[in-house]
């Protein structure tokens, strides 16, 4: 496995990499051992701000460089996210725990998001409006909101990084990164190759350690233009109210429940394979990964045995293990939240059909056995509440009108998925159905050319594609008279 120091400086700001100015350090554990990685710094409100700072005084030269030599250092990091794949990966599972094939999955789909917005740092367009008034021009010019704040969370932690400073870096902001403190190292990762790829100092700082003396760093100054956020429903709430003061900008990609819709003439080995792709990929830590599974009575037992045959074959274990589909949740309230939605669906009559209970292998891990459950009821808090964590709860429906309500019966709008192979219904129902990501026989719907985000209480803002860009621009309008 990859060899990692001791003790990190992890804290990058204004081009240098520096220590804790208290001394104070935080482990990082790999959740599939239990075992310290390594210690990293643990900054504070003193170090965001001086980050802050520095980010301030390189906005002006970042935003007038021209886009294509933004553009350049972007693709450079791209590049050398690529060429280093296999060791990111093995960083990655070793903090975070997935597999490696999906660890490498993630670093290539967050290089991706470099690439994609390299590209679009060139295509900012404004507008030339043709004016009511004869002698009147009006212009619309876009330009980088200012300096970002990026909160990230631990789930995916190399590509929601990328995903928010990509556009960011290419729009022309300058940026402070809080990454989550299970997954700092990617963090490191991603800034040591944009140091290499040559990105001027102030840009892009670092800083890891205690979230709420951050974040208030990030919330309290004026000079924070907008905070990018990934992570729970009640922290980004909270980042909104605090957010008032200054009237900050706020992209928030926050907490799913999605549900997957298995039609009646839907193809069941498609559905049946997919699910468990949804359910079970990062071993169910993902905020668009099915939460709930309705399924047309007339197939329940065919789909649910296809089901059953795939989640009998996964192997948990060691994401550093090659074999392994299912690695070890991030920590022991991860373990906690999944057994109790377990424990209240089962008080409330839920039959386990497969799966339920710690893994009891070799290993001290958090890790937990993929596990079914029928007889569901809207009331259990598997069926509101999300789960993160690899359980699914399986329900019967009878007509589409019914399915749609129970899908759409959540504060969360974030992804839901459906099976037919009727298009008419495909169409009809995606439409029907509140949330930001659908998608119709396909369960893995992000990538760096598609608008991702939420609906309701999962989110504000879009991350990817072209509109990913949105965010980090302010749109002014100039208004000439010709005299
Ligand atoms: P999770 O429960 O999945 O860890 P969180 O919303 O708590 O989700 O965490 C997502 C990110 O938000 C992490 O980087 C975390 O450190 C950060 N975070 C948590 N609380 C705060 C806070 N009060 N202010 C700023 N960032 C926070």
């Amino acid at each position: 496995m990859v060899q990692v120091e001791t003790k990190i400086s992890s804290l990058f700001i204004n081009g240098e990499w520096h220590d804790a100015d208290s001394g104070q350090t935080d482990a990082v554990t790999n959740p599939a051992t239990l075992q310290t990685i390594t210690e990293v710094a643990y900054g504070g409100e003193f170090e965001a701000k001086r980050a802050i700072d520095a980010a301030k005084t390189a906005f002006t030269e970042w935003s007038e460089m021209s886009p294509r030599k933004r553009s350049r250092i972007m693709y450079k990091a791209h590049q050398l996210m690529l060429d280093d794949v296999d060791r990111l990966a093995e960083i990655l599972t070793t903090e975070q725990g997935k597999p490696l094939k999906e660890a490498k999955g993630e670093i290539k789909g967050a290089a991706n998001f470099l690439l994609w917005y390299a590209e679009e740092a060139n295509r900012i367009y404004g507008e030339w409006i043709p004016s009511s008034q004869r002698r009147k021009r009006i212009l619309v010019v876009p330009q980088p909101v200012g300096v970002v704040g990026a909160i990230t969370p631990w789930n995916f932690p190399s590509s929601m990084i990328t995903r928010k400073i990509g556009p960011a870096l290419a729009a022309g902001c300058t940026v402070l990164l809080k990454p989550a403190p299970e997954t700092p190292l990617s963090a490191i990762e991603i800034v040591k190759i944009f140091e290499k790829a040559g990105l001027p100092e102030g840009v892009l700082n670092l800083v890891t350690g205690d979230a709420k003396a951050i974040g208030e760093a990030m919330l309290s100054s004026r000079d924070v233009r907008l905070i990018t956020f990934t992570g729970s429903t009640e922290v980004g709430k909270y980042l909104m109210r605090e957010s008032a003061d200054h009237v900050k900008k706020l992209s928030l990609e926050l907490g799913g429940h999605a549900p997957i819709i298995v039609f009646e003439d839907a193809d069941l080995d498609v559905a049946a394979k997919l699910t468990l792709g949804s359910k079970y990929r990062n071993a169910g830590q993902t905020c668009i990964c099915a939460n709930r599974v309705y399924v047309h009575e007339s197939v329940r037992e065919k789909f649910s045995q296809k089901l059953i045959e795939h989640v009998e074959a996964l192997k948990v274990g060691d994401g550093s293990d090659p074999s392994t589909d299912i690695g070890p949740l991030i920590n022991e309230q991860a373990l906690e939240k999944v057994e109790n939605h377990l424990n209240d669906a089962v008080s409330q009559g839920a039959e386990v059909v497969y799966g339920c209970s710690k893994w009891n292998g070799e290993l001290d891990g958090h890790f937990y056995s993929p596990t079914v459950v029928t007889n569901v009821t809207d009331d259990m808090a598997v069926m509101n509440e999300e789960t993160f964590g690899p359980l699914l709860p399986l329900q019967t429906f009878t007509d589409e009108d019914e399915a749609i309500a129970q899908a759409n019966n959540t504060d969360y709008g974030l992804a839901a998925y459906i099976f037919s192979e009727n298009l008419d219904r495909s169409l009809r129902v995606m439409e029907r159905l509140e949330y930001g990501i659908v998608g119709v026989n396909d369960v893995f719907p992000a990538t760096a050319e598609a608008p991702f985000g939420g609906i309701k209480q999962s989110g504000i803002g879009k991350e990817g594609g072209h509109h990913g860009i949105d965010e980090f621009v302010e749109q002014k309008y100039v208004s000439i008279g010709m005299h």
